[in-house]
């Protein structure tokens, strides 16, 4: 053994999974089902497929053992399977490999893969009995994501099938009865762990120890935070969810007098509705200056905070200086948003999160809820923690869906909190006053009982599970009723599925793009009408935040700018323009200088450009598209079509338009009377010479507001909104593109 690897091995021996070390394998060998919890860090996810491995190997089965173990997000698949390859000595794609969508390692020889949980259902699909894998290994399902829910009711119907398939759960924090008692009693081995004390600050304390003075300016001093300000403030943008009015209500409730008149001040100037970027500045400065060594882990909500706030503290004298500092970032969606591919992206990982610094060096990490649970930084003793984490939500009622921040649980605090004492007493700085802390929910509701059910429903049908509300109902927590239908009535409507709850043509395809069916259903038609380019603009425009900023003081010359791109009654066509703008003068410092000039996102502009990429990976999968560009975008230029087709996948989201002498008013069936939201440049108008709008998003607060909308004519509707969905969908698109095959 070289040195390095008994280096390796001597690091393993002790975490804190390795002493049950014995204790989990003989639970294994004698159940079928078992659960593991431990606290992060402790050594589940790198070590326990490890022992698995290295015991059969001893048993001298390795050659017959085939591991799977499923990551909720590709990130930690990829820098998962990389560390155990660098534990084993080995290179990735050998023993051990990853797949994640688009993209994988492994080998012939690969006996341990780790993959998203997206990648095992699609397997599934095709390998209904998982044929040849001896243990299912389900990561992180404390997180209760949609699919990790949805997974579990598959493998619990493949157990009887399969009785010397072993399946193993694992999660961070202790809610395990739950999950065993949903698989007949599972037995569950707990891995004690140990933390260090971390001492914790909240708002108030923070702002009495620095004296640090909030004031309504601190907080809408840049472009994201006032953006942020002014939605919340003034246009109602989204239903308030119960868990707000609750931190609201314990705001006014609260009584900050044993604080000086200076905090008690300040915290009357907090805005529980965005995230103090001047206030973690000037907290990291603090801590930069401290004697005491440590990395700090600051975490956000999303990709565009993380990359606002780096921007900002870049530009900062102590914070931006390489040799003070070192400032990364860690989220999940990285990959797409920084362009590296997978291999850059394990060395970004490893080599700058996981490592210690440089001496003198301070790491500070920007991270989202990823590094919660999935992803441990070793050496963080200072935590920094928004309070907030993107979280969908879903209204049955009104069929609305939506991404938002929203409050954390009493059980994510508590986990950010303990990232700062891993290796040494830590410390722990929350954004927020103690009262709304206490008015946080102990537990986060599972992803299956807070958003649209549409996709899940149609991944049911494509893995023939039978009747949707059959299969939901035997779901570890199962969505309300109204839910289910609205999503199969939404499925119907589309021309997804038939009368019968069968999977169309177009329903089949739409299973194999990973993305909200209407998203699905634009690129499909964009593929089979030759005009791709300006759709795929337009899908990835809807899966970004709003590109077109709208600073407070330059409200008049950010409208203009953004007059400029949407002149013909349309957001969406309005976004393909400023996008195409933006990749003529793509290339360093242009591209910029475009943003700049016309009041857009840098970020938001590199997120469609790569979820652009992205989306055109997934059609060519499906054998729709070719990969030749002059073919399918023979019909590009043609905005006419194009809006057609934003008219195909926005149906049936769709408002009449009523002029009267002076403006207009729309109107939709199930609402009544409804306005455009505030961004959409159409309410500029006051004639449109349309007599539809078809919009993406609609949300209710006092009034109905429609989000991203499109005017449409007569024909377009007819064409490709009702009557091609109420008849025979099939017949359309099999003649449509003569080479759809009927295969199903
Ligand atoms: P768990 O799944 O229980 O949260 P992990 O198995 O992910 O824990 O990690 C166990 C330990 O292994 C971590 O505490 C960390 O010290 C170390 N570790 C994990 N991944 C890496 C990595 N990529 N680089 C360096 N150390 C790592
Ligand atoms: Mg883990």
């Amino acid at each position: 053994e070289c040195p390095e690897g008994r280096k390796m091995m001597k690091f393993r021996s002790t975490l804190p999974a390795y002493k049950e070390k014995d204790v989990i394998l003989n639970a294994i060998s004698q159940n079928q089902v078992i659960i593991i919890s431990g606290e992060t860090g402790c050594g589940k996810t790198t070590q326990i497929p490890q022992f698995i491995l290295e015991s059969e190997i001893e048993r001298m089965q390795g050659a017959m053992c085939n591991i799977i173990c499923t990551q909720p997000r590709r990130i930690s698949a990829m820098s998962v399977s990389e560390r155990i390859a660098t534990e084993r000595g080995e290179t990735l794609g050998e023993t051990v490999g990853y797949k994640v969508r688009l993209e994988g390692m492994k080998g012939r020889d690969t006996h341990l893969l780790f993959c998203t949980t997206g990648i095992l259902l699609r397997r599934l699909l095709v390998d209904r009995n998982l044929k040849g894998v001896t243990y299912v290994i389900v990561d992180e399902i404390h997180e209760r994501g949609i699919n990790e829910d949805f997974l579990l009711i598959v493998l619990k119907d493949l157990l009887p099938r399969r009785p010397e398939l072993r399946l193993i759960l694992m999660s961070a924090t202790l809610d395990a009865e739950l999950f065993s008692s949903y698989l007949g009693g599972a037995p569950v081995v707990h891995i004690p762990g140990f933390t260090y004390p971390v001492k914790t600050h909240f708002l108030e304390s923070i702002l009495e120890a620095t004296r640090y003075q909030l004031t309504p300016y601190n907080q809408v001093d840049d472009y994201g935070t006032e953006k942020m300000w002014k939605m919340s403030k003034q246009t109602p943008r989204k239903r308030k969810s119960q868990i707000a009015s609750t931190v609201e209500d314990a705001l006014s409730a609260a009584d900050f007098k044993d604080y000086t008149a200076l905090t008690q001040e300040s915290m009357s100037y907090w805005n529980p509705d965005c995230i103090g970027f001047n206030l973690i500045e000037y907290l990291l400065c603090n801590i930069c200056e401290k004697e005491r060594a440590g990395a700090v882990l600051v975490f956000l909500t999303g990709w565009d905070d993380i990359s606002s706030l780096k921007d900002k503290l870049q530009a900062h004298p102590v914070l931006g200086d390489p040799n003070r500092v070192l400032l990364l970032a860690c989220h999940g969606s990285m990959a797409s948003e920084e362009q590296v591919n997978v291999n850059q992206l394990l060395i970004v990982s490893k080599k700058l999160i996981f490592n210690k610094p440089e001496d003198g060096i301070r790491k500070i990490v920007l991270a989202t809820n990823i590094a919660e649970t999935s992803i441990t930084i070793d050496d963080v003793v200072f935590v920094v923690d928004c309070g907030k984490a993107k979280e969908t939500s879903y209204d049955a009622l009104n069929n609305t869906p939506c991404l938002l921040p929203s409050w954390i649980s009493k059980v994510s605090a508590k986990q950010r909190r303990g990232r700062a004492g891993r290796v040494q007493p830590g410390e722990c700085y929350h954004l927020y006053p103690r009262c709304v802390y206490d008015a946080f929910e102990d537990y986060q509701l599972p992803e299956i009982l807070r958003t649209p059910l549409q996709s899940l429903c149609l991944q049911i049908k494509s893995l023939k599970l039978g009747s949707i509300s059959e299969f939901l109902s035997r779901a570890l927590q199962s969505p309300e009723n109204r839910a289910v239908q609205n999503a199969i009535e939404y499925l119907k409507t589309i021309g997804a599925l038939d009368e019968n709850e069968k999977l169309t043509v177009l329903g089949h395809y739409l299973t194999m793009l990973p993305m909200e069916p209407k998203l699905g259903k634009m690129l499909i038609l964009g593929a089979i009408f030759n005009c791709l380019d300006p759709v795929l603009s337009v899908v990835a425009g809807l899966s970004v935040r709003d590109p077109f900023l709208a600073p407070l003081d330059k409200k008049d010359l950010a409208e203009a700018a953004k007059a400029q791109f949407s002149h013909d009654y349309s957001d969406h066509l309005a976004l393909v323009r400023a996008y195409k703008g933006w990749k003529v003068a793509d290339g360093d410092q242009t591209g910029y200088e475009y943003c700049w000039k016309n009041f857009l996102s840098a970020q938001s502009m590199k997120a469609i450009d790569s979820l652009r990429k992205e989306f055109y990976s997934l059609l060519k999968d499906t054998g729709l598209v070719d990969s030749n560009p002059a073919t399918y975008n023979v019909w590009s230029y043609d905005e006419h079509l194009v809006r057609a087709i934003i008219c195909y996948g926005l149906y049936p989201g769709i408002c009449s338009i009523v002029h009267n002498e002076k403006s207009f008013s729309l109107k939709t069936m199930e609402d009544g009377h409804v306005l455009l939201y505030s961004n959409s440049m159409i309410a500029r108008h006051s004639r449109i010479p349309y007599p539809w709008l078809v919009f993406n998003e609609k949300i209710k607060v006092n009034s109905v507001f429609l989000r991203d909308s499109t005017a449409v004519s007569d024909s377009m509707l007819l064409l490709f909104g009702g009557s091609i969905s109420k008849g025979d969908m099939d017949d359309h698109l099999k003649m449509l593109g003569g080479y759809l095959e009927f295969y199903m």
